[in-house]
């Protein structure tokens, strides 16, 4: 938890699941957790998310399959399963509307949260709820979430993505 003399203030949160697809893949089967995922293929022929461990090996969203391959012959590849990445993603938003009903979902894994004059309500300041927020989401929906606090939406959006995996800055 790291401090800052504005960090009391700050309620526009960004959060981001880490690798959202491959991170819910490897959940659900242990066994990869220390293999490179990539969850792609279909249709496009893209990489459509990819562990941290892929991305070791130079793998990136977006990037045609054959690519990835190349670079990560060892990779375990796995179709999306969108209904299933739906679900966890409705868990996760049913908790950031727990905590205010000024919740704006981006995608599936992302979303702004305004968590202005909530600090009465939770008793703590919003850096806190964040803090814990996280770690409900890891405990009990079993994936990563990085989060960004910032005094607007767009400082939010990119703190989120400065530190990941489980960054909240
Ligand atoms: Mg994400």
């Amino acid at each position: 938890m790291l401090s800052h003399p504005e960090l009391g203030r700050l309620a526009v949160a960004h959060l981001d699941c880490d690798a959202f697809y491959a991170s819910v893949e490897k959940r659900d089967r242990p066994e990869l957790r220390d293999l490179p995922v990539i969850v792609g293929g279909g249709v496009r022929g893209v990489v459509t998310t990819c562990c941290y461990i892929a991305r070791i090996f130079g793998v990136r969203s977006a990037m045609p399959m054959f690519k990835a391959r190349r670079l990560c012959p060892g990779a375990v590849i796995m179709k999306p399963d969108f209904a299933k990445y739906r679900v966890e993603s409705r868990r996760i938003m049913a908790k950031l509307r727990a905590l205010t009903p000024l919740v704006q979902p981006l995608s599936l894994d992302e979303a702004w949260l305004d968590l202005s004059g909530t600090e009465r309500l939770h008793g703590a300041v919003p850096a806190a709820i964040l803090a814990r927020l996280q770690a409900e989401i890891e405990a009990e929906i079993g994936i990563t979430v990085s989060v960004g606090l910032a005094p607007n939406k767009f400082l939010a959006k990119i703190a989120s993505d400065l530190d990941k995996p489980r960054a909240l800055r």
